[in-house]
């Protein structure tokens, strides 16, 4: 039987192995970038195919019912396998250096590095392919469907629909046991909210790992350092984050570092960044 181990060592090699989880010449904004690493080892966990909660996302207030659950992208699906990428120390670092400015290690890792996690996620799938187990990502699927602001999706044909998907990688890692969210809508996971989530569904069956939380924000103290980074004053303690306001300010970060964005300020310099902050 496959453990999480065995994935665990799989996937950790392959972050280091591939030349796309660093800094090349091509996307280095200026030399002493080069050769930086992204990404740091995955942290992973397992979740069941049958747990009631896959059902839940489907709500208004969650995800939504553009949601579809590991077995409607899978019918003979068992698992789901969920892993966070922390951020490297030259992505997190330099994303600290500025009130406002973003690091560059935050842009790459947001542009290039989502395009290496996607690579991940194929290289999931085809290593389960190798031990007899078909695997799905459905992020790096044709069939992965998103809409952020209403309208702006001209596949769907609802479109009252805003900030929503059919497959939400943080609450996936949620339901696996990886994390619970913070004001700032992050996940907080044992290495912290400054990284990026990624998944397949499997049709083995694995050990599932426990999920040892019970409440969606068990982890976060409401501490309220997220709302003061905040640049774009998208969260307040009594709200949390809005989806849209953020949107709005991360379209400008668009403009200012295009062909590159990102913003992240609510993910540094606060007590979640790495690792669960102590009440
Ligand atoms: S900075 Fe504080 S309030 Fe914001 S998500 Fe982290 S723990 Fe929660
Ligand atoms: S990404 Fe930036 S604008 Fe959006 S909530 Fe975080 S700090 Fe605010």
């Amino acid at each position: 039987m496959i453990t999480i181990d065995d994935i665990c060592e799989a996937l950790a090699r392959a972050f280091r192995e591939s030349p796309h989880n660093y800094v090349s010449e091509q996307m280095a904004l200026v030399p002493e970038d080069v050769g930086q690493r992204l990404y740091d080892d995955p942290i992973i966990r397992i979740g069941s195919a049958d747990d009631a909660l896959w059902e839940e996302l489907k709500r208004p207030e969650v995800v939504g019912k553009l949601f579809r659950t590991p077995k409607e992208w899978l019918p003979e699906a068992r698992c789901v396998v969920s892993y966070f990428a922390p951020f490297s120390d030259f992505v997190v670092e330099g994303n600290r250096c500025d009130a406002v400015e973003v690091g560059n290690g935050w842009l790459y890792a947001r542009v290039e590095g989502q395009a290496f996690l996607t690579e991940m996620n194929h290289f999931l799938e085809e290593w389960f392919a190798h031990q007899g187990v078909k695997a799905l990502s459905p992020y790096a699927s044709n069939e992965f469907q998103y809409v952020f602001e209403p309208g702006t999706n001209e596949a769907i044909d609802d479109k009252s629909l805003s900030f929503t998907s059919n497959w939400s990688e943080r609450h996936v890692a949620y339901i696996c046991g990886l994390g619970t969210f913070g004001l700032s809508k992050g996940l907080i996971t044992e290495r912290g909210v400054a990284g990026r989530f990624g998944s397949v569904i499997v049709d083995a069956s694995l050990a599932v790992t426990s999920r040892p939380y019970s409440d969606v924000y068990e982890y976060c103290t409401k501490c309220g350092a997220c709302v003061r980074q905040c640049p774009g004053c998208a969260i307040t303690l009594a709200e949390g984050k809005s989806h849209l306001k953020c949107s709005s300010y991360v379209h400008e970060m668009r403009v200012r570092y295009a062909p590159r964005f990102g913003c992240g300020k609510c993910q540094v310099s606060v007590p979640c960044e790495r690792g669960i902050p102590k009440r």
